[in-house]
């Protein structure tokens, strides 16, 4: 009998990382890259924000793709320092205002933020990088685009970060065959509706 999950909303990102979890555990994939055990990634706003639109990288660079995820934020609002860095980007591009943020290994990017940090700043986990601009027409309203990348490498931002309170499961190969059928295609879709 599987186990009960709290609520239909928290249920696609506790499968999504229960997936992962176990796709790492059993050895599946590639061997385990050290930036998944970053410590002390957050979202970049205050709680949990919406998701309006999930990675979905182009299978070549040149195709069109999303590298990062949107964020449904206000204009105005607070954007914070996924984890702890420094600034080496602030400024616009193309037009928009952008801050990158270097962590070592990873780098992330917000935008379009006004900057309140400049190059060099030193920043913590949670601190306070700038203010969302208003909408841009990326998301069709106003959102923060957030970006990480690996080298030239982009990943998907939500899996470095908590996305909800911790639920306990048994982990492991057979947990997937445990489940009912029709949540796991839905999971092996990009978030966003993106093929
Ligand atoms: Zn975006």
């Amino acid at each position: 009998m599987p186990p009960r999950l709290p609520n239909p909303g928290r249920q696609g990102a506790a499968l999504g990382a229960l997936l992962a979890v176990s796709l790492v555990l059993s050895g599946v994939g590639s061997p385990h890259p050290a930036w998944a055990d970053a410590p002390g990634w957050r979202f970049p706003t205050a709680g949990l924000p919406q998701v309006l639109r999930g990675f979905a990288p182009p299978r070549y660079d040149w195709l069109p793709g999303h590298r990062g995820v949107d964020l449904a934020l206000v204009a105005g609002q607070a954007v914070r320092a996924a984890a702890d860095g420094t600034v080496t980007f602030a400024g616009p591009v193309a037009g928009q205002e952008v801050i990158t943020v270097s962590h070592g290994e990873l780098r992330s990017t917000y935008e379009p933020v006004e900057p309140a940090v400049a190059v060099g700043d030193k920043v913590g986990a949670g601190d306070v990088l700038g203010w969302l601009e208003p909408l841009t027409g990326h998301c069709g309203r106003t959102c923060l685009h957030w970006g990480v990348l690996r080298g030239e490498t982009y990943l998907d931002p939500l899996s470095l970060v908590d996305l909800g309170p911790p639920i306990l499961l048994p982990l492991g190969p057979p947990v997937l065959t445990a489940w009912p059928v029709q949540p796991v295609p839905w999971l092996l879709r990009p978030a966003g509706g993106q093929p």
